[in-house]
């Protein structure tokens, strides 16, 4: 029997940390979390090392930047040393209860080193989508028959705005039925269900201690929260028809911003209430931990893969067309028991120290093929390092189920306490912001500002891209590939380049 801390890992997809009350928030989403903070580690700056999932993941799960095995590589290696396989090592009991994400699946590696993963996808993997795509679009005969209005309408200039609109109201009124329900139109399962996996798992442990990481999907898009995430957060009279109307509003191309932004504060509800569900059902699991007698003995540690727009910079869900804070800045809250609670300061904290952080908390030994390092001493003491996150994706792959489109120009952000720098590999821009003056990233200093901050920071963009293109595996890499193929035949692919169903 293995001796130790037991861990838990929550991860909620989408959750910005400026939605969270122990983050300062003005809405109630959080109160469970809010109460934890007093008792937990809350790191003001918490930065992913990527964003979206798919970028985000490698750093959080096996503590390595996103393309530090080749840009092409998505998810884990096939059999790379993660969170789960060090735990496992160690004796650990492992799981993994996920709400559908296809980035979290076997075929990206994610499974390696759990005893029992179960990512509730049935086998569907398909790109994630924000919209619910009207049964106009289909194709009968008046989908091909508004196909062609769409056509002609759009070489008559204005005309082609009005006929916009009247589509979108027709698909919306008459196309299609309306919803019985908002849990008929989620799209993803709530975190009711996944707790209750988990609580079903935790039932069934022995003695040893676990590892057990459940990821949420509440606040992702399309909006589709729980009626009573809606009731938590005080939002009344909400129709399913409604709460679909305003999804497919928000998910419109052909509107400009000004528009969209009329409806932003009744969508921003409906992700904050899916943020609700989950604090609610977090409270719901740790009441199972001390059930189980499980809780005292049990690190936590509660973050997010990335964040959301909401049109800050004419945005809107997670593609990865920018940095900003929306996207990079998460919430992360670390429980240690026995160890006092101590205010951090506002360092950048990389999500890349998550994995060696907490299992140095466990009193375990670090992989050394993990890219981070521990900051458990420092954060016992209160300190955290002032040095720099760094953030990067490939600002052309909305879908990484294409490989052609892994390939694309990289964007990276370097995230300093102060100052943040955004390269574009795309544009060949090197654009420097003062977060202090300008919190809202707006103003890009001009090249004459701030010159030993941006050179320094510069020196760290070169350092780190040298390192990656040094720490390339092809045999990492090959493995990898080998598993994709065997993967997708199994499946019965191609079918990646489809859109994911709508709502069942
Ligand atoms: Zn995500």
């Amino acid at each position: 029997m293995a001796a130790g801390k037991s861990v838990l890992l929550v991860t909620v997809d989408c959750l910005r940390a400026d939605h969270c009350g122990f983050m300062g928030y003005s809405r109630p989403t959080t109160p469970f979390l809010d109460n934890l903070a007093g008792q937990s580690f809350v790191f003001p700056t918490a930065i992913v090392a990527g964003a979206p999932t798919y970028y985000s993941f490698p750093a959080i799960m096996a503590s390595r930047y996103p393309f530090g095995l080749g840009r092409e590589m998505i998810g884990l290696a096939a059999g790379e040393m993660n969170l789960a396989s060090a735990f496992k090592l160690a004796g650990y009991s492992t799981a993994f209860f996920g709400a559908a994400n296809p980035y979290l699946s076997a075929r990206f590696g994610y499974d390696h080193g759990f005893d029992t993963f179960r990512d509730s996808l049935d086998g569907n993997l398909t790109p994630l989508s924000n919209s619910d795509h009207a049964s106009a679009n289909q194709g009968n005969w008046a989908g091909s028959l508004n196909r062609s209005l769409d056509k002609i309408s759009h070489r008559l200039g204005p005309l082609g705005a009005a006929y916009d609109e009247l589509y979108f109201q027709y698909c919306q009124r008459w196309t299609t039925k309306p919803p019985k329900s908002l849990d008929a139109l989620r799209r993803f399962p709530a975190a009711d269900v996944i707790v209750d996996q988990a609580r079903t798992w935790l039932a069934s442990l022995g003695e040893n201690p676990f590892f057990l990481w459940l990821h949420f999907m509440d606040p992702h898009s399309p909006y589709y929260p729980t009626e009573k995430g809606l009731e938590i957060l005080g939002e009344k009279n909400v129709t399913p028809l409604r709460v679909r109307y305003l999804n497919a509003y928000w998910n419109r191309s052909d509107l400009g911003s000004k528009r969209l932004l009329r409806r932003r504060e009744n969508v921003m509800a409906f992700y904050d209430a899916g943020i609700c569900w989950v604090d609610a059902q977090v409270s719901r699991l740790i009441s199972a931990l001390r059930q189980f007698n499980l809780w005292e003995n049990c690190i936590l540690a509660l973050t997010a893969d990335h964040g959301e727009e909401f049109l800050e910079h004419d945005g809107r869900y997670h593609a990865p067309f920018s940095l900003v804070e929306q996207l990079i800045h998460v919430p992360l809250l670390l429980r240690v028991p026995g160890a006092a609670k101590k205010d951090l300061p506002a360092a950048p904290f990389s999500l890349l120290h998550l994995a060696p952080t907490l299992l140095d908390a466990a009193a375990l030994p670090i992989p050394a093929e993990f890219s981070g390092d521990s900051h458990w001493q420092d954060i016992q003491e209160g300190r955290m390092e002032s040095g720099f996150a760094i953030a990067e994706c490939i600002a052309s792959c909305t879908n990484p189920f294409r490989p052609e489109l892994r390939r694309g120009p990289r964007l990276l952000a370097v995230r300093g306490a102060r100052h943040k720098l955004v390269l574009s590999f795309e544009t060949g821009t090197a654009s420097m912001f003062d977060l202090k003056s300008d919190p809202e990233e707006r103003k890009p200093l001009s090249q004459k500002a701030a010159k030993p901050e941006r050179r320094q920071m510069l020196q760290i963009a070169l350092e780190h891209l040298k390192k990656q293109s040094g720490r390339r595996h092809s045999t990492a890499y090959l493995r990898t590939r080998i598993r994709e193929i065997k993967l997708s035949l199994a499946a019965g692919e191609p079918r990646s380049n489809r859109n994911r169903a709508a709502a069942p």
